[in-house]
């Protein structure tokens, strides 16, 4: 098919999404609207070129994982063993939980043949022939839409034995979690798939060596699946030319808070905050102070030219202090109390730590959230403030998986940059009291 016209920026009037494409339309999520509209050609491509023609397709297009760390995804495919006789997994992580995002929830049950096309892809470049959909349990619509979407592929031969006669075998299923945060880590996600409590293993070793049932197993997350899809129907060269050097593609963004238009943007890697905040979502509706670029776990950065005028990709973000992670950017107005809104996000954190290692457990759950509360009910004393940058540096970089560090992202961030309305919530004096002198009253 011909591939949309690449683009280097948002305003470009050959702006095209593709990922995004359907969404919205009538009947998108139907194998005859999806087979309409150009579905499984990709996959047959696939299929014409061999497996590791695939993988080294997907190397080209510069990929980097959707899901908020930015990995290389051909470099990860990559790392699935050849030729080692063992049953392989690949596992797709739609366990979408990170406060903020919302992308990957329109994916799945507006698209969700694009989502299973991109499985096929990935399983036939990495030898998988089964693959798990690990869905937040929060996402029943979704849910209902992917399994049904699930059967209707396998009644049309698309997947099970033999997938359009190309001799590969690849099985799906779809598995819904019960609403806990942590499951979206990955490797407490495949405890979670075995049956176990969801706590995270340590790694190394990566899933890749030792994954679900101890096989070589790869976690991708829904938008990458399906950008595998598009690269696999246009051409590396084609995703390779939008985006910025190091960040290549199209990527949703999404946008909460008081603005004219929150929601899902599909624009290519490298555009400003301001053109996604200005002229996609229609600008603030109020005065702003801070802004988190990709879901809570994020630093939070301070609203000004500066930040606002910085492209959101990978290194970009990095530069200006924090981390583009999921693209769910949230603006927090000049109103709020930064401290209350930092409140929110740590007794989030606070209520999702698994508790098996004790610096997030007794740091997160219970002296953090203990510390925010005392400042935002009117009980913080000086010293508060130094207490927690004090549990902090015991915190960061001691726990377990990465949950307890991302909570210490909004925290140091917003100490950083609004230290004075920490400092003006921590002036409370324990009131003393003269000694009763029992004679004299009397
Ligand atoms: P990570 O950097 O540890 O790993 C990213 C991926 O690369 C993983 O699949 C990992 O197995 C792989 N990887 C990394 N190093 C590797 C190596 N040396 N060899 C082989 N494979 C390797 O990040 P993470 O802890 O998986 O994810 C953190 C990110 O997740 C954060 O940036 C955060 O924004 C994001 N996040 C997203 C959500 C969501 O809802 N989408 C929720 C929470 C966090």
């Amino acid at each position: 098919p011909n591939p949309p016209k690449p683009i280097t920026s948002g305003k470009d009037p050959r702006f095209a999404p593709t990922l995004y494409a359907h969404v919205g339309q009538p009947d998108s999520w139907t194998l005859a609207y999806y087979r309409r509209n150009g579905g499984y050609e990709a996959v047959k491509r696939a299929f014409g070129m061999g497996a590791d023609a695939v993988i080294d397709e997907v190397k080209k297009s510069g990929l980097r994982g959707r899901g908020g760390a930015g990995f290389a995804t051909g470099l990860k495919w990559s790392f699935m063993p050849l030729n080692d006789g063992k049953p392989h997994y690949i596992i797709c992580n739609a366990d979408e939980s990170e406060p903020g995002s919302f992308k990957d929830r329109y994916l799945l049950s507006e698209d969700p043949h694009q989502l299973i096309e991109g499985m096929l892809i990935g399983g036939y470049a990495m030898r998988a022939s089964v693959g798990y959909i690990y869905i937040r349990g929060e996402y029943v619509h979704a849910a209902e839409r992917i399994q049904a979407a699930i059967e209707e592929a396998r009644e049309a031969g698309l997947l099970g034995k033999n997938v359009l006669n190309s001799g590969f075998d690849f099985q799906l299923y779809l598995h819904r979690g019960a609403g806990a945060y942590i499951c979206g880590e990955e490797t407490a996600l495949m405890n979670s798939l075995e049956g176990l409590r969801a706590n995270p293993r340590l790694k190394p070793p990566f899933p890749a060596a030792a994954g679900l049932y101890g096989l070589p197993t790869t976690i991708n997350n829904v938008e990458t699946f399906c950008a595998a899809t598009q690269i696999l129907k246009y051409g590396a060269e084609w995703h390779a030319e939008m985006g910025t050097e190091k960040s290549k593609g199209m990527k949703l963004f999404q946008v909460s808070g008081p603005v004219a238009r929150p929601g899902v943007y599909e624009l290519p890697l490298g555009t400003t905050f301001r053109e996604l905040i200005y002229d996609w979502a229609g600008g603030p509706l109020e005065e702003m102070k801070a802004i988190i670029p990709g879901g809570s776990s994020c630093p939070m950065l301070r609203w000004d030219d500066r930040v606002l005028d910085t492209p959101m990709d990978y290194e970009s973000v990095a530069a200006a202090g924090s981390m583009l992670g999921t693209g769910g950017v949230t603006v927090i107005p000049k109103a709020d109390c930064i401290v209350n809104a930092t409140w929110n996000m740590v007794r989030f954190y606070g209520h999702e730590s698994c508790g098996k290692c004790t610096p997030c457990r007794e740091g997160i759950s219970s002296w953090m959230t203990r510390m925010y509360e005392k400042l935002v009910r009117g009980h913080g004393q000086p010293g508060d403030v130094q207490l927690i940058l004090d549990m902090s540096e015991n915190i960061g970089g001691r726990s377990f998986c990465a949950l307890a560090d991302a909570c210490l992202g909004p925290v140091l961030s917003s100490i950083a940059l609004f230290r004075e309305e920490y400092d003006s919530l921590a002036q409370f004096q324990t009131p003393t009291y003269p000694p009763r002198n029992r004679w004299k009253d009397a």
